[in-house]
């Protein structure tokens, strides 16, 4: 995802990228750009920091909230104290303007080799409960778990963390990418709908353990660790 508004800059570098193999999806402004963002998940977002509609660095705040997707910061400034703070804020790279394409393909590769492509997904194991994000099967202690599409996707963003407390507002931002507002019901609906298919309940939990007021964790019963 390229957000950029420079009409020049945005078609010469989209033009470049493509020839390189990417898909590239453009956007002239941060807040089309943070909802299609969400909704879509690109691979990695190139964000340039003067926007028109609001600034590069709100941009990174708000969707470093809700995502980890990575985000490659394009900037006219060439100034340390700015990059020390865009990488604080959750950038994984910064190129100077100007770029050439080729720089920036090759920051592209490195940052997905730093963050794990889509084809380095291996199954995830917690305890006897075992995930395969590619396949989308769960089977817990080696019996396959039938889970509908959402049941699914709260089970994995909540095994990709798993062992730290997940809120729900980042469950609702990951599983249904309702990044501001939406309701925290709908959560505890497929948590409890999970739950029942793990064979647990909120009352006597073994892998999902709701934690009051702040979200839900999936760990390995104690046994089992
Ligand atoms: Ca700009």
């Amino acid at each position: 995802m390229l957000v950029e508004d420079d009409p020049a800059i945005r078609t010469a570098l989209s033009r470049a990228l493509r020839d390189a193999g990417h898909t590239v999806e453009m956007f002239t402004g941060g807040i089309p750009a943070l909802a299609a963002a969400v909704e879509r998940r690109p691979d990695v977002i190139i964000l340039d920091l003067g926007l028109p509609d609001v600034d590069g660095h709100d941009v990174l705040a708000m969707l470093r909230a809700v995502s980890d997707i990575p985000v490659i910061v394009a900037s006219a400034r060439d100034d340390e104290i700015e990059v020390i703070r865009l990488l604080d804020a959750g950038a994984d790279d910064y190129v100077i303007k100007p770029f050439t394409a080729a720089q920036i393909d090759a920051r592209i590769r490195a940052v997905l080799r730093r963050t794990g492509a889509p084809e380095s997904d291996p199954p995830l194991q917690i305890g006897g409960l075992s995930i395969d994000p590619r396949s989308r099967e769960a089977t817990l202690d080696g019996k396959p778990v039938e889970l509908a599409r959402k049941e699914f996707d709260l089970l994995l963003a909540l095994a990709r963390r798993a062992g730290d407390v997940v809120t729900k507002r980042e469950l609702l931002a990951d599983v249904w990418q309702l990044a501001w507002g939406g309701g925290d019901r709908t959560v505890d609906v497929h948590l409890s709908w999970l739950r029942r298919k793990l064979g647990e309940t909120a009352a006597q939990p073994r892998y999902l353990h709701s934690i009051r007021g702040v979200g839900v964790k999936l760990a390995a019963p104690a046994e089992e660790a």
